[in-house]
């Protein structure tokens, strides 16, 4: 028998080490009751060590109840004995004293969940415009099918490794390519394939910033966003947001005041308001990042989704020295369940950014990024987009139309040239009027909707406000879901 000894080890003698590879061995199982441990002075010669040693192993396993020594005959293994019980459920006992730190960390993280609202309240009918991303009975299930056949006879196995730490090459290829046809000068050697753009996010925070730091962000903002940078004790500096995005003509003052470490931003059809940023304001803002030295972090979750208008150049094509670090997704187009995104940037941060992918999940899934590659690459992509925008711009214009006069109040909104959403503030109702309050009974009423506060770094700031995604159903669906809210508004009113 071969035991691993470790001569020098000054905290554990040799017998001790013999006894606990033994003891090891037999309560895995690997050495059966009844089996004989071999003689001590065979052992002993084996292991080179002296017979007293090998003995000493022997007395301390038998100590434990694991061997016995049968006289004349050797040493034999038992049955290990049975585990302690448990300790009893006691539902009134406090939790464990480690359970007990983290009590309560969840909670400035938790928000009003509508699709548990909207399942709670039992309605025959349920009609969700909480959602984020867009309609799944357009998502493309079948050519996903195919391409993920394609690749398995193409690759075999070597789809089903780990992969390239960077994410798969020929896609951040063709991800490079697209991007290049927007005006970002960028290769492959710039692209990080990521776990959806969250983790893109995630990786990015990480990277720049420390608890208790700045960073500057629309007010409001994308909820997700807003959750990861509480959970990293961020200290959140929020500028208000119009129709033109960001209100940057007053970043410089907050850069001067709060020293923040990253500019976070979503400049086209932004989340919640779906307000682009303007051209004027995307000059000024790189150049302000330029002069304060602030990184920023451009998100671009669903800039391909545009209806109406010309697209503006991303920050990222404005920026030739490294300043931005861009990330998007193929969420809100295709599948969010595929959980592929990805981040461009250069520079020691792009080595930084793939050293953290590393560390935190090794890679994002290798067969998921060759069928993405796949599908786009023969143009399906294009094609699924092309036919998405047609349906999600008619959708837009019912829900235009089904907004006109159906609510109580005054309602307004911008009407955003893409994306998914639309942004409505209810004033002219009850003074003490909150979405949050709105929402369980807008559910009774069959109807869900994202309530403001979830998207303000100050939660309160948002009780006028509610998002609708109107991507998600019919037109016909969509003046029924509005009817709906209506009464509801008049139910609390
Ligand atoms: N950014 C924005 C603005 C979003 O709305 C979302 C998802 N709702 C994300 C990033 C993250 O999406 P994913 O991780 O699926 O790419």
């Amino acid at each position: 028998m071969h035991i691993p000894l470790d001569h020098q080890d000054k905290t554990q003698p040799l017998y001790q080490q013999i006894a606990a590879f033994l003891r090891q061995r037999i309560l895995s199982g690997s050495l059966a009751p009844g089996n004989r441990l071999p003689a001590a002075r065979r052992l002993a010669a084996d292991l080179g060590v002296n017979r007293i040693t090998v003995e000493s192993a022997y007395d301390e396993l038998q100590a434990d109840g694991l061997v016995t020594a049968r006289q004349g005959s050797g040493t034999y293994v038992l049955a290990p004995p049975p585990l302690p019980p448990l300790p009893q459920a006691d539902p009134g006992a406090p939790w464990p004293l480690w359970q007990q730190e983290v009590q309560g960390r969840a909670a400035p993280l938790k928000r009003p969940a509508p699709d548990e609202l909207l399942r709670a309240a039992a309605h025959p009918q349920p009609l969700n415009f909480a959602g984020g991303v867009g309609d799944a009975s357009l998502f493309p299930v079948d050519d996903l099918r195919r391409a993920i056949q394609t690749v398995l006879r193409r690759d075999g196995v070597a789809a089903l490794e780990y992969g390239e730490r960077r994410g798969y090459g020929p896609l951040r290829g063709t991800i490079a390519q697209v991007l290049a046809s927007q005006g970002l000068a960028l290769s492959r050697e710039n692209i990080l394939v990521t776990a959806g753009s969250q983790q893109a996010l995630a990786l990015v925070v990480q990277t720049l910033l420390k608890p208790g730091e700045a960073i500057v962000v629309e007010n409001p903002t994308y909820a997700g966003a807003l959750d990861l940078f509480r959970l990293y004790g961020l200290r959140i500096v929020g500028l208000p947001v119009d129709e033109d995005g960001m209100q940057v003509e007053k970043l410089e003052k907050l850069l001067q005041q709060h020293h923040p470490r990253l500019i976070y931003t979503i400049p086209n059809f932004h989340n919640p308001t779906g307000a682009c940023l303007s051209l004027p304001r995307r000059r000024q803002l790189v150049a302000l990042a330029d002069r304060y030295n602030v990184p920023i972090l451009e998100d671009d979750y669903v800039g391909d989704l545009r209806y109406d208008g010309r697209p503006l150049p991303a920050l990222k094509a404005l920026d030739s020295g490294g300043r931005v670090i861009y990330a998007s997704t193929f969420s809100k187009v295709l599948l969010p369940g595929l959980r592929v995104g990805f981040l461009a940037a250069e520079g020691p941060v792009y080595d930084c950014l793939v050293e953290s992918k590393r560390v935190h999940d090794l890679t994002t899934s290798n067969l998921y990024q060759r069928a993405l590659e796949a599908y786009v690459t023969v143009g399906r992509y294009q094609a699924h987009l092309n036919r998405s925008c047609l349906a999600y711009r008619k959708r837009r214009d019912a829900m235009q139309a089904a907004l006109a006069g159906r609510l109580p109040g005054r309602v307004s909104y911008l009407l955003p040239q893409g994306g998914l959403f639309l942004w409505l503030r209810i004033d002219g109702v009850a003074e003490a009027f909150s979405t949050d309050g709105l929402l369980p009974l807008a559910c009774q009423h069959g109807v869900a909707f994202a309530p403001g506060s979830s998207f303000y770094p100050q939660g309160c700031d948002g009780s006028r406000y509610l998002r609708l995604n109107f991507t998600l159903y019919p037109p016909e669906t969509i003046f029924e879901g509005i009817r709906r809210l209506g009464e509801a508004i008049r139910a609390g009113a």
